[in-house]
């Protein structure tokens, strides 16, 4: 691969990834999950190419991708104490925690279908649930009951089990859930449901493949997976804390039936019989491998010695937010992953604005993640917050990431956060409850300096007014300007902008 057209090829990429967020190195807290052993990286590498022209739609024409997903599940099973109460565990390996959300979504429907439900059939879960389950909700025509939870992330479990009726196919609660990283009531919570009958997913997405070795070996927690009766299926994503590249998520059903629901087969139409355990069709083998190899690689002790990197660099960045005035962790939360919300017990100049914050951080070097706050009708609202998910390599350099959270929050402290008051009275159209046109969307993007020649189609570098407009506008119209905004990121090239 040394010819002059590879290499300029080659070379154009690499000049091409050049803006993009540093994947390695700890400078990124979201998004990108480095496990900083370059060794992993280069077998995961060797593996994927190794399958890189295998389809995996066919297991019969592959047998090899069949091996490795048994491989890959035996050894998630074993994280999730498959083998408790004599299950018999059986799983998929999908491309990612959504298509794990969806399927388990797809299978409960079906199987309350089979069971004799009818009329629109619901998930119920608390309001941190992911947003996967809203998409599981829209694309295949569930009603998502969301339950509130308290300031600290937690879901009352009196409350959600009251709204468990016929009408639920399923229930979902988080291990932990992606926003404040609170694990939820799992034991009440599946325990009402089988005694109603209804099928409980536990997504533990992000948590399933570091929780098992977090304290004491997991034992420090309540039990969250399959040791608890009740819960019949759960996902766990390999390309988080599994540190394979994207691609790889993990669905594991306590019950073969559920599994085969969330199948789709058609031998009614003139090609090969299509037989889909998962949502794609032609499907790549390569984070299937790259997973085999850091599984088989890495190995139970491998993944612990890991999660107690992230969880010592975990301890320490909480106790430096505990340390800072103005700020403080939201709830109590477990595994490598938390949010810093303002502290409202200070007098109002001492507070910390997280976003403003989390901004700040970002010329300082290190990009940590906004979260919107959000109006619950029936339950407390939630504050705005900026999410941190730790890694084990945030430990490498966690003085120099301490000292930047403590900088910045003196710089910034008492700046109150974005108002966009003004705003909403200068753009009144910002506060239709409507979606909007490409055209009349991306005019306000303009107006709003987010779209056009100006800003480059790019985000821009202070997303806490990026953030606050969230806040100040209607779902469905911050809906539409986010869909339009990232449309156009690829568009943009394509409009002669090269
Ligand atoms: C990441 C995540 C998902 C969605 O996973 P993707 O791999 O981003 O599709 C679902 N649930 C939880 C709790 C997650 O953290």
């Amino acid at each position: 691969m040394s010819d002059e057209r590879t290499e300029s090829i080659l070379q154009r990429l690499a000049e091409l990834r050049a803006d993009d967020a540093p994947t390695h190195g700890g400078r990124v807290l979201s998004y990108v999950y480095d496990s900083g052993l370059a060794e992993l990286d280069e077998l995961a590498r060797a593996a994927a190419a190794s399958v890189q022209a295998v389809n995996g739609l066919d297991p019969t024409a592959f047998p090899s991708v069949a091996r490795m997903e048994a491989d890959v599940i035996t050894f998630a099973c074993e994280l999730v104490h498959a083998s408790a109460h004599d299950r018999d565990v059986t799983g998929l390996v999908t491309s990612g925690g959504t298509e794990s959300c969806l399927l388990a979504v797809k299978s409960a429907r079906d199987r309350w279908r089979a069971a004799g439900g009818t009329g629109v059939p619901r998930i119920v879960a608390p309001v941190t649930v992911h947003a996967a389950f809203h998409k599981a909700a829209h694309y295949f025509g569930l009603d998502l009951e969301l339950v509130p939870v308290d300031e600290q992330g937690v879901v009352d479990t009196a409350e959600l089990t009251a709204r468990l009726t016929t009408q639920t196919a399923l229930v979902v609660v988080s291990a932990p859930c992606y926003p404040f990283a609170a694990l939820d009531p799992v034991a009440e919570i599946a325990g009402a449901a089988a005694d109603r009958g209804v099928a409980c997913h536990v997504d533990a997405c992000i948590g399933g493949w570091v929780l098992p070795f977090w304290s004491d070996g997991g034992e420090g927690l309540s039990p969250w997976d399959f040791r608890v009766p009740g819960v019949t299926s759960v996902s766990l994503d390999a390309h988080k804390y599994g540190f394979a590249p994207k691609g790889a998520s993990v669905l594991l059903f306590g019950d073969p039936d559920a599994k085969r629901a969330a199948s789709f087969a058609t031998t009614r139409w003139p090609g090969y019989p299509v037989v889909n355990p998962t949502m794609l069709g032609s499907r790549s083998a390569m984070s299937l491998a790259a997973t085999w190899a850091i599984v088989a690689y890495l190995g139970p002790d491998g993944f612990a010695a890991l999660t107690a990197r992230s969880r010592s660099a975990t301890h320490t960045l909480q106790e430096c937010i505990s340390g800072i005035v103005g700020l403080r962790v939201v709830g109590d939360p477990i595994g490598p992953l938390f949010a810093v919300a303002a502290d409202h017990t200070v007098a109002d100049g001492d507070q910390v604005d997280p976003h403003i914050w989390a901004d700040r951080v970002r010329e300082l070097g290190w990009v940590l993640q906004p979260q919107p706050g959000l109006h619950q009708a029936d339950g407390p609202d939630l504050p705005r917050t900026t999410h941190l998910t730790v890694t084990p390599v945030t430990g490498d350099e966690v003085d120099g990431l301490t000292a930047a959270l403590i900088a910045a929050a003196d710089d910034v402290r008492g700046v109150p956060g974005v108002d966009l008051g003004e705003l909403l009275s200068a753009m009144p159209e910002l506060a239709v409850d409507a979606g909007a046109d490409s055209a009349t969307a991306g005019g306000i993007l303009r107006d709003l300096g987010l779209a056009g020649e100006d800003a480059g189609g790019a985000l821009p570098d202070q997303l806490a007014p990026v953030m606050a407009l969230l806040d100040v506008m209607p779902a469905r119209r911050s809906e539409a300007l986010l869909t339009e905004l990232l449309a156009r990121c690829n568009e943009r090239h394509r409009h002669g902008d090269h």
